[in-house]
């Protein structure tokens, strides 16, 4: 095992010389050292074999390919996702965790911007599980270490299941992707008792014909104070999405929807 982190980190930095510039310095600039040993960690131990591509950089994490090492429970391949740490993005995330009851306790805790972004990324976990445990398509939840989730990669051999958006369905292939979709928020509210709370055509993966729900960091209880206004919210960019859908629902009849018994 490497315990010394001055090592890992000379280890590491050797082993980005080889990788071509664009790459190191996506890896330099984003990951701070702490960041960088976890990963080196779990390389080391086998979990991952390597680290081979980034798959998205955003606001508040970005995502990189993990191929499956010899040690690995799973049987997939997987996506790494990797919170920033930065304080200043995690600010407009407050008004999802006031009101959050599994959350408040801890995230008042929270002194430091580690600390939340680790409530985020065990936020991120749980629902994942919940959505995986009611039978809801998404991603399943494999490990976290501080602000690294790893989780099933979505997609062939590295190559990621295009996001909802980028598919270009149109036809019965459209109205199929509507109706999972409705289901999926139906069970979503019902048997998982959570609103996404960003839901729209980038949070939706395609994959071997099925919807695939993820970045769930931020869905609430369905009691949260605004939980409602939040499925309204996903509700509306559901129905935006799938305006070419023949007879396809209201954001109101949505609504309805994913709230009837
Ligand atoms: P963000 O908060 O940055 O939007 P997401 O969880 O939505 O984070 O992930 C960003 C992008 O990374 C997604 O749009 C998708 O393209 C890709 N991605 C995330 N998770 C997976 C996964 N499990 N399998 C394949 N691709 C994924
Ligand atoms: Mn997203």
């Amino acid at each position: 095992a490497i315990k010394d982190a001055a090592r890992a980190e000379r280890v590491l930095q050797g082993e980005s010389r080889q990788k071509d510039r664009a790459d190191r310095a996506t890896t330099e600039q984003v990951l701070d050292p702490r960041t960088r040993l976890i990963l080196f960690k779990l390389i080391a131990n086998g979990v991952f074999a390597k680290i081979d591509g980034c798959l998205s950089t955003g606001k508040e994490a970005n995502v990189y390919f993990a191929r499956r090492g010899p040690e690995a429970e799973a049987s997939f391949d997987l996506a790494v996702k990797v919170y920033k740490t930065s304080i200043l993005v995690f600010r407009d995330r407050e008004r999802y965790v006031d009101g959050e009851h599994r959350f408040r306790r801890g995230y008042a805790k929270a002194k430091n911007p580690r600390k939340m972004v680790r409530l985020w990324a065990e936020k991120e976990l749980r629902n994942y599980k919940r959505l995986v445990s009611a039978g809801v398509r998404a991603p399943r939840p494999v490990l976290l270490k501080a602000n690294v989730l790893a989780m099933e990669f979505i997609g062939d051999d590295g190559w990621p299941a295009p996001r909802l958006k980028d598919t270009g369905l149109e036809g019965p292939a459209l109205r199929a992707a509507y109706k999972q979709t409705m289901r999926a928020m139906r069970a979503l509210y019902r048997r998982c008792r959570l609103v996404h709370g960003d839901l729209s055509e980038y949070n939706l993966l395609w994959y071997g014909g099925e919807i695939v729900v993820i970045d769930v960091s931020q869905a609430v209880d369905v009691d949260h104070p605004r939980a409602m206004d939040f499925l309204r919210g996903d509700c509306k960019n559901m129905t935006d999405f799938f305006g070419g859908v023949d007879d396809a629902l209201t954001t109101r009849e949505l609504f309805d929807f994913v709230m009837s018994p």
